[in-house]
């Protein structure tokens, strides 16, 4: 068995942890980049949102490299990722493509046995005892917690660092190195002096930057390429920025949602707005908005992809959360088609609206 498994932000670490603890050969396709979008645009349906186009891109990248395993996420919808699954085995099939796909979801959702005999399907491939299993399940588990972790301090430390691009540039060596180390309790090892050494970046708490929300459709803002990388624009800006939906936040999520207590506070936030589960994370974009505001953002940005369902829903919702909570929301709608240019022109534009606000509120209290 060889595995490969679609890009999700910082998964790939975790998998890749994973998978070394347990002896099974896995091929980790190319970072997301334009020619995985490429491919799955061209042999995905047009109106397929753009996660979709980007994951078939990653497979077939993947395969190439010698893989016969996709190892991927499902749901039972009700937006479009409860159909992903057997979609991209009929067109990875119809390619000609002679691959298994093991597809984890909720045990809620499948069932305890179902969900345990797709569990053994990796398992019955590694030669490693149960014990040793357990242990490099844990390890993939503390890796994408310690590597979302770290991205969360840079993520807020870059707004106050005396030393401009200090924290990005400590994020970066971190993921170069981590991804170049093959054994997982190094790469613990490792990520917890990252994670010591990004605490201890030097900061300036006199200055006032300002803090943006990162909102919307977990994979678009969790995966930098399909958000055109605006995180790691917004750190240049000296911006700090919060976002709560990650893949390590998935991971407790769906853990959680065994016994319904997942994202309380989220939830308990968007209930004035909207109180219903409406599919994808159309509910915690709203709830998150509102969280923002409490947390001290100065505004919010929501991000998804043309065509997605829930979001939608959201964006028709945020102009009455900004108008309540008097805090600006801005919505990027991204595709295959949509240009740097614009996109940051934009992003500008907003962060000048936040600053100018930002100052006219100290003007006026001082
Ligand atoms: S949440 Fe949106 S982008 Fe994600 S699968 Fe559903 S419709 Fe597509």
């Amino acid at each position: 068995m060889k595995v490969t498994f679609p890009h999700f932000g910082n998964t790939f670490f975790a998998a890749k942890a994973a998978f070394d603890g347990l002896g099974i050969d896995y091929a980790v396709p190319p970072l997301c980049n334009k020619e995985a979008l490429e491919i799955g645009s061209y042999y995905s349906p047009e109106e397929m949102c753009l996660p979709f186009k980007i994951m078939i891109g990653n497979y077939i990248q993947g395969i190439k490299e010698g893989a016969d395993t996709v190892l991927t996420t499902g749901s039972c919808g009700p937006c479009r990722f409860g159909e992903y699954c057997e979609l991209q085995m009929d067109i990875l099939k119809k390619l000609g493509y002679d691959v298994d796909f093991i597809v984890f979801d909720a045990p809620k959702a499948i069932g305890k046995e179902e969900f345990l005999r797709r569990v053994s399907l990796i398992s019955n491939a590694s030669s490693k005892s149960n014990n040793e299993q357990i242990e490099a399940a844990l390890n993939g588990l503390k890796v994408i917690n310690l590597i979302d972790d770290i991205e969360k301090i840079a993520h807020i430390k870059c707004g106050y660092e005396i030393n401009k691009g200090e924290s990005k540039k400590i994020l970066n060596s971190c993921k170069r190195e981590i991804y170049s180390i093959n054994n997982p309790e190094e790469v613990v090892k490792r990520l917890h002096e990252y994670k010591r050494k990004i605490k201890s970046v030097p900061i300036d708490l006199n200055k006032k930057p300002i803090t943006v929300g990162i909102v919307g459709e977990i994979y678009t803002i969790a995966e930098p390429f399909s958000n055109l990388y605006i995180e790691d624009k917004l750190m240049d800006y000296g911006v700090c920025i919060k976002r709560k939906l990650s893949p390590s936040w998935w991971v407790k999520n769906t853990i959680m949602s065994a016994i319904n207590m997942q994202s309380l506070d989220i939830r308990l936030a968007s209930r004035k707005y909207l109180p219903l589960y409406i599919g994808g994370h159309g509910r915690e974009c709203v709830g998150e908005t509102v969280l923002s505001k409490r947390e001290g953002c100065d505004g919010v940005i929501q991000i998804f992809p043309l065509g997605c369902m829930p979001e939608i829903v959201s964006k028709s919702i945020l102009p009455t959360v900004s108008k309540d909570l008097n805090m600006p929301v801005m919505t990027l709608i991204v595709d295959e088609m949509t240009g740097e240019t614009g996109y940051m022109t934009r992003i500008e534009a907003f962060l000048d609206l936040l600053e100018r606000r930002k100052s006219n509120n100290v003007l006026s209290w001082s």
